[in-house]
């Protein structure tokens, strides 16, 4: 018997439920019903009622067999939003997370003219774009060491018109130009390389390059901070996201490289993510 919006809606909930929380099971299904009737959420909502037909009602049923397949939405789509824009993102870049959002919008606060940014393994490209996107004034260069990624980040540039970024391969500053900033970035990997979570949910399906970084997590952000300072202006930022336990460790090390006034700001969970220092005139770099 022919079931309506709701219902199909009703059961594919059910279904994802049994593995993710059961809000994240409301979102996921209304998200891979949009994708199959290329509609929103308002539509899903004011056609609650529709008899859905048959074609699209078997497309739903495959997106949701592969979802229990642990295959990430983000992925089934092809595409996930952040701050506020449509990204691109396939299995050679990292899934933009909404934690991420903490730290574009402490970048955003430092930005008071037409500054130099740099994104640090920008992946999808999501915090140089929306960096760009908000702050016009401004020129971000974003660098990732994979080739793949990067053309990602090409793609998404390329389709949300923004001209004042540019992609340059790089793994972290090894490729640059001579060249310094005012404000550098990063989502680099920070998990543990023996954590379990990296063979759970979504993790297991996103490149690992981009998740581990060393036995304690902390090995490409010691390379970072570390090569940094000869990369920034006087009064440049660094500003980087870490796991939620790493923000002592973190602090120490921008202490140790001539950081200043140096700050963590936590996530949306309640958690520290980010935290950021400042090169003073007076410090050797
Ligand atoms: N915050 C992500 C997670 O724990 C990891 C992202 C990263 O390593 N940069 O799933």
């Amino acid at each position: 018997m022919p079931k309506t919006v709701q219902q199909w809606l009703q059961s594919a909930r059910q279904q994802l439920a049994q593995f993710v929380p059961p809000d994240e099971a409301t979102i996921e299904a209304q998200l891979l019903l949009m994708h199959v009737l290329n509609v929103n959420r308002a539509w899903l909502i004011a056609h609650a009622t529709d008899l859905l037909e048959a074609v699209a009602a078997n497309n739903f049923e495959k997106l949701v067999q592969r979802r229990l397949q642990g295959e990430p939405v983000a992925h089934i789509l092809g595409s996930r939003e952040f701050f506020g824009l449509t990204l691109k993102v396939t299995p050679d870049t990292l899934i933009p997370r909404p934690d991420t959002e903490t730290l574009v919008e402490a970048a955003l606060q430092k930005i008071n003219g037409p500054m130099h940014i740099l994104d640090l393994g920008t992946g999808s490209g999501a915090i140089a774009l929306a960096i760009a996107r908000h702050a016009p004034q401004c020129e971000v260069i974003a660098v990732d060491a994979s080739a793949a990624a990067l053309a990602v980040a090409k793609e998404n540039a390329a389709a949300l018109q923004l001209v004042n970024m540019e992609c340059i391969a790089s793994n972290w500053f090894a490729a640059l130009p001579e060249c310094k900033f005012d404000l550098i970035v990063s989502n680099p990997p920070y998990i543990e390389d023996n954590d379990p979570h990296l063979q759970q949910g979504d993790l297991r399906f996103e490149p690992l390059s981009a998740l581990a970084s060393g036995a304690d997590g902390l090995q490409d952000i010691r390379q970072v901070i570390a090569q940094a300072p000869a990369y920034l202006n006087d009064g440049g930022w660094l500003m980087l996201e870490h796991g939620y336990n790493q923000a002592p460790a973190v602090q120490k090390l921008l202490n140790a490289h001539g950081f200043q006034d140096i700050q963590t700001i936590k996530d949306l969970g309640d958690n520290p993510r980010v935290t950021h220092g400042q090169i003073g005139s007076t410090n050797p770099v």
